[in-house]
């Protein structure tokens, strides 16, 4: 299999009636980038940064960041790299850094709400980000948004982080592009409203399968209640994207559901510009992708729709799957 994947390395990632989508790869240290850029990935789709932060005693200086974030940048040779904005606190936390003891971590102080209060360091995060970007196609992403005031007041930070380099005489990329992940059920909510705000979407189906259901990702107690093809999902992903197709924005999924060989007619259905997913799965998808037509995956889609109950959904996906076979 391995074999026969390689061979579509080169490949065109593109249905049988021409839907192209771009498949990326989510990366977490530079040694994942080596990997992604021997599958053909299209780009870094999600670059989680809390290596960068976990790996030493201190906050990381601009300049380490910088090194960091423009050599990504220059390896993918001008495809797209989205850098998303430190998302510490729930599960990862800083030995130096003093973070409060909380009841509940993953709705507590964490992500963007800890960006948005220590503004210096996410401004230092943002110099550095911004300073790569002259050396490639490079955009800012931020996590867990849950209204349109953090990204008004993200996208603030964001002005101030680009006056300051211009008065150190530093250059980036003054177009660079913001997104947003999709990750919680108040964005999905406004997403019509937080569209008008940013130029892309990314959809985190990690954290918006948790908090739709209200199933702690890491408890195994409750695992089998962690349902990424709940009906309530599905409601939450067709919302979402079609909000960023209306408002004319790139529509991206980040979440592990992206690298799903069975939620891929899902995607092609509502029409998604983007999955990126851990670099393994970027082949195994891209030969199922090149077998699939989006009508098919549009009347299935409907169908879904109907269903009451995740087993109907996992039933309908598997009828869909083996007449493939
Ligand atoms: C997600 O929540 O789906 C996501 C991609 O981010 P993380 O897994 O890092 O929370
Ligand atoms: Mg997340």
């Amino acid at each position: 299999a391995t074999v026969r994947l390689k061979g579509i390395v080169s490949v065109r990632p593109v249905t049988k009636d021409g839907k192209e989508m771009e498949l990326g790869a989510n990366i977490s240290s530079l040694k994942e980038l080596d990997v992604a850029l021997a599958s053909g990935t299209n780009g870094v789709g999600l670059f989680r940064t809390e290596f960068l932060y976990m790996d030493r005693n201190r906050l990381p200086l601009e300049d380490e960041q910088y090194e960091v974030y423009r050599t990504v940048a220059e390896k993918l040779e001008g495809r797209p790299l989205i850098i998303r904005t430190l998302d510490i606190g729930g599960d990862k936390n800083l030995d130096y850094f003093e973070l409060p003891e909380e009841e509940n971590p993953f709705l507590g102080y964490r992500a963007i709400r800890i960006c948005l209060d220590k503004t210096d360091l996410f401004k230092t995060q943002l110099k550095a980000i911004l300073r790569a970007s002259s050396h490639g196609k490079v955009k800012i992403m931020y996590p867990l948004i849950s209204s349109v005031e953090e990204v008004v007041a993200a996208n603030k930070l964001l002005e101030e982080s680009k006056q300051e380099l211009q008065a150190e005489g530093l250059s980036y990329d003054a177009d660079i592009e913001v997104g947003i992940m999709i990750e919680l059920p108040a964005a999905v909510m406004i997403a019509d409203m937080l569209a008008e705000e940013v130029d892309f979407f990314s959809i985190g189906t990690n954290d918006l399968v948790q908090f739709t259901l209200a199933v702690d990702r890491m408890n195994e107690q409750i695992s089998h209640l962690y349902e990424p093809y709940h009906p309530a999902v599905l409601r939450m992903l067709k919302l979402t994207i079609e909000a960023a197709k209306r408002a004319g924005i790139h529509i991206g999924v980040c979440g592990e559901l992206a690298g799903d060989i069975d939620a891929l007619p899902i995607w092609l259905a509502l029409d998604v510009d983007e999955l990126s997913m851990s670099a393994h799965a970027i082949l195994p998808i891209k030969e199922r992708l090149i077998r699939l037509n989006q009508q098919d995956s549009r009347s299935l889609f409907e169908q879904l729709l109907q269903c009451r109950t995740s087993e109907q959904i996992h039933k309908e996906l598997s009828v869909f799957q083996s007449k493939l076979d």
